[in-house]
């Protein structure tokens, strides 16, 4: 069917690359370009072979103009960002002037000031319009499916869904005192910020981790949760008509958040740089530097992880719950993937994404969000591709 340029060569881009791998109806050829060259070789030596033909490339990023020479010399259908979000708006302008289609699985984070907004993205709309590509943003699980499962229940199960709960639960254990399961920096930055939730047109703010329950996760058992801000309660708000609530919720161990508060209290989270023997660092990046790389965490990660949505609202008068959920065991991902499940659940989503958009089954012109698009498509896709979905239309509710 055509090419995908698939753009980092990290813990998720190393999912994507085996599953476009196991299509290679849809992915003939794939190119992995990254900023680490070697990274993208040792990708390319395992999987080899197959019918799907692999190239390689070192691209920085950051470079719109490396970027689109890339572009020009491999002539992809579709470009994978699954880089850093530092690098979406500079990848999104190279595929603006060369006219391919763009999908991500973050949204645009300025290096200096942590956001976690769409803004800068749907910016491009009209441009993207015009140019006559489609642009998928936040297109692994959470952001990703979690925009899916709403799209799904809004479609079958609601007139009008009221609440929307995302529990995303992670049993795992990797054996370290301490490391985190994906992007050091990206994942810190997410726990150490202020906590954020809409209700009745507005944003409620909180400190951080300053809400706290306990819930009982299908297949793993009782877990603390704790509210967060997470990106697709932007979209969801805009997107889910009618939602009056909206809130994110994650598990952390108790070990995990002693080890964060630490760091956060000696400095080591800070993205403010400092001088350091004569250079500017920024101390997250050393601390990332130190940690175990994401990556390694494959083998030694065991136990599983639940993420979902639970939807409260009508539906012919009548009110109704609705809970959809994946639940994927890290040592099955590692023996299918050499992944965990952290970096399967997002890589397996993109893919899955950018099939959407090859086959022409998501694409329009514009800038969109994963729930803007046909949900019934991606989700028979979900369980046919490794992440089979669950459903409960009793389940426990939070208050
Ligand atoms: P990693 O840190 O493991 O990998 C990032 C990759 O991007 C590395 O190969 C890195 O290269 C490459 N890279 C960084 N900067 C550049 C640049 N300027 N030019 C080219 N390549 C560059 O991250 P993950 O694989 O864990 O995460 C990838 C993305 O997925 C992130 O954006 C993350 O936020 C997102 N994510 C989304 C989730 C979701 O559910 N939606 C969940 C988890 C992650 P190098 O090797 O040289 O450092």
């Amino acid at each position: 069917m055509g090419k995908a340029l698939i753009i980092g060569a990290g813990g998720v881009a190393s999912v994507v690359v085996h599953k476009c791998c196991q299509n290679p109806d849809v992915f003939e050829e794939i190119c992995i370009a990254s900023r680490t060259i070697e990274k993208c070789n040792a990708l390319k030596a395992k999987l080899d072979g197959g019918r799907t033909k692999i190239q390689t490339a070192q691209v920085d990023a950051d470079d719109t103009q490396q970027v689109i020479n890339l572009i020009e010399q491999f002539k992809p259908d579709v470009v994978i960002n699954v880089a850093l979000p530092y690098q979406d708006l500079s990848i999104m302008d190279a595929c603006l002037a060369t006219r391919v289609h763009y999908l991500d699985t973050a949204n645009y984070e300025p290096p200096e000031v942590p956001k976690f907004e769409y803004k800068w993205q749907w910016a491009y709309k009209e441009r993207y319009e015009k140019a006559g590509i489609t642009a998928v943003l936040g297109c692994g699980f959470d952001p990703g499916v979690t925009g899916v499962f709403s799209a799904y229940a809004q479609k079958h199960y609601f007139d009008e869904i009221h609440t929307i709960d995302i529990l995303d639960a992670n049993a795992g254990d990797h054996g370290y005192p301490f490391a985190t399961n994906f992007n050091p920096e990206i994942n810190i930055r997410e726990v150490t910020a202020k906590g954020r939730y809409y209700e009745n047109g507005k944003w409620v703010e909180t400190e951080p981790l300053e809400i706290k329950r306990v819930y009982d996760f299908p297949e793993i058992g009782p877990k603390n949760i704790y509210l967060l801000y997470h990106e697709e309660l932007e979209s969801l708000a805009v997107n889910i008509k009618g939602v009056k609530k909206i809130r994110f919720w994650m598990t952390f161990s108790d070990n995990y958040l002693t080890h964060l508060r630490v760091l956060q209290n000696v400095g080591m989270t800070s993205i403010e740089p400092i001088e350091f023997e004569g250079k500017m660092i920024q101390p997250i990046q050393f601390l990332k530097a130190v940690l175990p790389d994401p990556a390694t965490l494959g083998p030694r990660t065991k136990g599983k992880t639940n993420i979902g949505c639970i939807f409260q609202g009508v539906k012919d008068g009548k009110p109704r719950t609705y809970y959809v959920y994946n639940v994927c065991d890290h040592q099955e991902c590692y023996r299918e993937v050499g992944s965990q499940a952290i970096s399967y659940t997002t890589g397996v989503p993109a893919m899955i994404g950018a099939m959407m958009i090859m086959k022409g089954i998501w694409k329009k012109p514009g800038v969109y969000n994963v729930e803007e698009f046909d949900p019934d498509p991606f989700m028979a896709e979900l369980n046919r591709c490794g992440l089979p979905w669950k459903e409960d239309f009793s389940p426990t509710l939070l208050d």
